[in-house]
């Protein structure tokens, strides 16, 4: 199969590769409006070439096999049969035997034609077929790719805000920020669905510094509203993926970000996967990070490696306890024994804890009993554009989440 990837690599030396590259993207930026509208072409074309040329006697109508065969690459069998029925009937009782005299063909001879057309069309699909899976698959996300690109000019990306809550006084203390794409047709796509592409290609970079300047923005409106009222700011999370991470601008983006924002980088956390703990590198830019100031938590904690010393290693300020754990949460020990551990865990290493994705009253009970610093989830809120937040949370008095408060204590 054709790894893009491999062949964007141009340090191999290989031209070949390269021009395999563009030809690729080329035909993948051709859209199905476009590739159908080949296939016409490539039909028309055929049989007016024939007609030019005085008709059947005077040309046998090879060209129809362009668009049959491009068909059956293309799009399959089905296509391949349709085009092939199409191509015979405009190579056979349209197409004159004689043009000047307006003879017509003996229909034994546009049918046996016919039937070659089709069975080269099958022949055809039938041996792209399972050469072309997996380079249909490597289609689709080179396609999603083009249209992660296109959606970047378009300024289709846009962030909501997730409200993080104390737990102990059950006011908001911060917000996450979590990205979403505003798609023309799709309508509004999560990140599930977009950034394992994206983080597969460099666009996670352009996409990442659109997320930290955003928020950053944000941030900063918040904080100077905060400062106004003489109120604590609320601190802003951004999440980053491991490649970010392999960047060695990092730290000087996000020291330039926080300076056009005038933000004080410790209203600034920074949230990373355990997947980055296991790679050596990440140790420097982690504390080139800190150097600046950011605060640092690991995402998702739980769900992989959930290692002791890696923790311990690397200067991560916050575990945030992934939401499978969390939305087991019942009064039954057995349910409660990891999340418990790793309570007891990050408390031994001075870290805060946060719970994702509380739902119910009992999870939120049971998280203040094990000593859960923080959570989120939809119990408290959902994520919310920016107005929204600050409609329903802008208030910063503790109290917003008093009825849960006074639930809990009766
Ligand atoms: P995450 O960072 O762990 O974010 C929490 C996810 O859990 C969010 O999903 C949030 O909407 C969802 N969530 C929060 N509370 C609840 C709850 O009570 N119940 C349920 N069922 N879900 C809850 P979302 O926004 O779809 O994001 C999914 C993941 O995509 C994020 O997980 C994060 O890993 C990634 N992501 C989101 N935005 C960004 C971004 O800007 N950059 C990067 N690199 N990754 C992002
Ligand atoms: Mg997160
Ligand atoms: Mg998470």
């Amino acid at each position: 199969m054709v790894r893009p990837q491999s062949l964007q690599d141009t340090s191999t030396g290989s031209i070949a590769n390269l021009l395999a590259y563009r030809t690729l993207r080329a035909s993948i930026a051709m859209s199905r409006r476009g590739a159908l509208s080949a296939i016409i072409g490539g039909l028309l074309g055929s049989w007016l070439i024939v007609y030019l040329s005085g008709g059947a006697d005077s040309m046998v109508p090879h060209w129809y096999y362009v668009p049959i065969i491009f068909a059956a690459a293309r799009f399959g069998p089905i296509a391949a049969l349709v085009v092939a029925l199409i191509a015979g009937i405009l190579a056979g009782p349209l197409t004159y035997v004689d043009v000047a005299a307006a003879t017509l063909q003996d229909p034994a001879r546009w049918l046996t034609r016919t039937g070659f057309f089709v069975g080269n069309g099958l022949l055809m699909a039938w041996l792209f077929g399972p050469s072309l899976r997996p380079f249909g698959e490597e289609i689709g996300r080179m396609r999603e790719e083009l249209e992660i690109q296109r959606a970047l000019k378009k300024d289709e990306f846009a962030l909501v805000y997730q409200p993080v809550l104390s737990l102990e006084s059950l006011s908001v203390v911060g917000v996450e920020a979590l990205i979403r794409w505003h798609h023309p047709e799709r309508g509004e796509v999560s990140p599930g669905h977009f950034m394992p592409v994206a983080e597969e290609s460099k666009l996670i970079h352009e996409i990442s510094d659109f997320v930290l300047d955003e928020a950053c923005r944000q941030a900063s409106v918040w904080h100077r509203e905060c400062e106004t009222q003489g109120r604590e700011s609320w601190y802003m999370a951004i999440n980053l993926s491991s490649r970010d991470l392999l960047d060695p601008t990092l730290a000087s983006r996000v020291e330039r970000t926080l300076e056009r924002h005038s933000l004080p980088a410790r209203l600034l956390h920074i949230e990373l996967t355990e997947s980055i703990l296991a790679a050596d590198e990440a140790v420097f830019q982690l504390r080139q990070l800190k150097r600046i100031g950011v605060h640092l938590s690991i995402d998702d904690f739980g769900t992989g490696y959930s290692s002791l010393s890696y923790l311990d290693r690397f200067p991560v300020d916050t575990v945030k306890i992934d939401r499978s754990l969390v939305m087991n949460l019942g009064p039954e020990a057995s349910s409660q024994a990891l999340a418990k551990g790793m309570v007891l865990l990050a408390n031994s290493l001075e870290l805060a804890t946060v719970a994702e994705g509380l739902e119910t009253e009992e999870q939120l009970e049971i998280g203040r009993q094990l000593g859960f610093h923080f959570a989120q989830g939809y119990l408290f809120a959902r994520p919310l554009p920016p107005d929204e937040v600050l409609e329903q949370y802008g208030d910063l008095t503790p109290g917003h989440f008093s009825s849960l408060a006074t639930s809990m204590d009766t």
